[in-house]
């Protein structure tokens, strides 16, 4: 399981890298997943729900 963003819907809050910094960083004003770790809290932190395990 990784964590995976839809980033149509990503608006780049930050909330998502706030909570797990080695699992997502900012590109470009968007959420990008940079490593295979699990982060569940950021599914339900993400204000848009962009966020997914999958
Ligand atoms: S929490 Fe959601 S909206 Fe905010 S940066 Fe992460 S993926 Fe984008």
């Amino acid at each position: 399981m990784v964590m995976k963003v839809d980033k149509n819907k990503c608006i780049g809050c930050g909330a998502c890298v706030s909570i797990c910094p080695d699992v997502f960083e900012l590109k470009d004003g968007k959420a990008s997943v940079k490593s295979k770790k699990e982060c569940p809290d950021s599914v339900d932190a993400c204000p848009v729900n962009a966020i997914s395990k999958v």
